[in-house]
């Protein structure tokens, strides 16, 4: 039974973001469509939190290190609130390439009348990989590291992490998340649907739940995959980089998921501060020389 219900649990979850992305678009008013994501949230939120006592992957990540309402807080009103000043601020920061991109109808995916599927797939390829290579770059630049490495202070990858990122971080990563979206010039109800299961995925890699996506595990970016990219050890955590897909990693030869181990030690080699005012001034710190 446990071996079914580990199975089961990532599909149900995919399946009701999905079902919930379906229902909003004909149900509810265009006004509407932004409590989309908020409730796909909610009617998923409850089975992670529930998987993460009946299913827990790991004991220790169960105890809280002073971090929940911290973590909570960035979760809920910090990474939402500049993903949307990004979104916000995209086409006023591009105003004019943007209007001569969208009058000129040069890269619109609208020009091709691709069915809603197909234009669902190329905008959520598209932001994963600018998604990707900005977070490839929060690794491997110093000056950005400084800020990604409050997400990656918490000693435990538990379901409220996942919106554990600095402010400027939050709003970069954002902005090059929906940039692709704004040029592509996708539909009102793509985007809905492209915010809806980033929000939902981006809670399911970091849930200490024990299931197991199988093949899944070769297209979208889950907590298995996920973990590895907590570990304390470099070489492990240089991985995964994915939002929602797994794909980019599989290209750009990132993917790491070995068989027959499991991580071990998560969090980084320094003391990234648990509260979310310190943490906003921790990348402002004056470091060693040679650092
Ligand atoms: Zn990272």
């Amino acid at each position: 039974m446990r071996t079914f219900i580990q199975y089961a649990f990532y599909p149900i979850i995919l399946g009701l973001v999905f079902l919930g992305c379906y229902l909003g678009l004909r149900w509810f008013s265009k006004a509407e469509l932004i409590y989309v994501p908020g409730l796909c949230l909610l009617f998923t939120l409850p089975l992670m939190i529930t998987g993460e006592f009946l299913l827990m992957y790991r004991k220790d990540w169960d105890e809280a290190k002073g971090e929940f309402w911290s973590d909570f807080f960035s979760s809920l009103v910090v990474l939402p609130t500049a993903s949307k000043l990004a979104e916000f601020l995209i086409p006023v920061l591009f105003f004019y390439p943007v209007i001569w991109l969208v009058n000129h109808d040069w890269i619109s995916l609208t020009k091709y009348e691709f069915s809603f599927g197909v234009e669902l797939l190329l905008a959520i390829l598209a932001s994963e990989f600018f998604y990707y290579w900005t977070h490839r770059a929060f690794h491997k630049l110093k000056f950005l590291w400084r800020f990604h490495s409050i997400h990656h202070g918490a000693e435990r990858v538990y379901w409220m992490n996942s919106g554990r990122f600095h402010f400027i971080e939050a709003f970069i990563s954002g902005f090059f998340y929906f940039f692709p979206l704004v040029i592509l010039g996708v539909s009102e109800d793509v985007l809905i649907c492209v915010v809806s299961i980033s929000g939902v995925t981006g809670f399911v890699e970091h849930i200490n739940v024990d299931f197991k996506a199988g093949f899944l595990n070769y297209v979208f970016n889950t907590a298995q995959h996920h973990r590895w990219h907590h570990s304390i050890i470099e070489k492990e955590s240089n991985r995964n980089y994915g939002k929602t897909l797994i794909l980019w990693d599989l290209l750009f030869g990132t993917f790491y998921l070995p068989r027959n181990k499991e991580v071990e030690e998560v969090g980084v080699d320094e003391n990234v501060p648990h509260n979310v005012v310190r943490q906003f001034v921790y990348p402002f710190r004056k470091m060693p020389k040679g650092e």
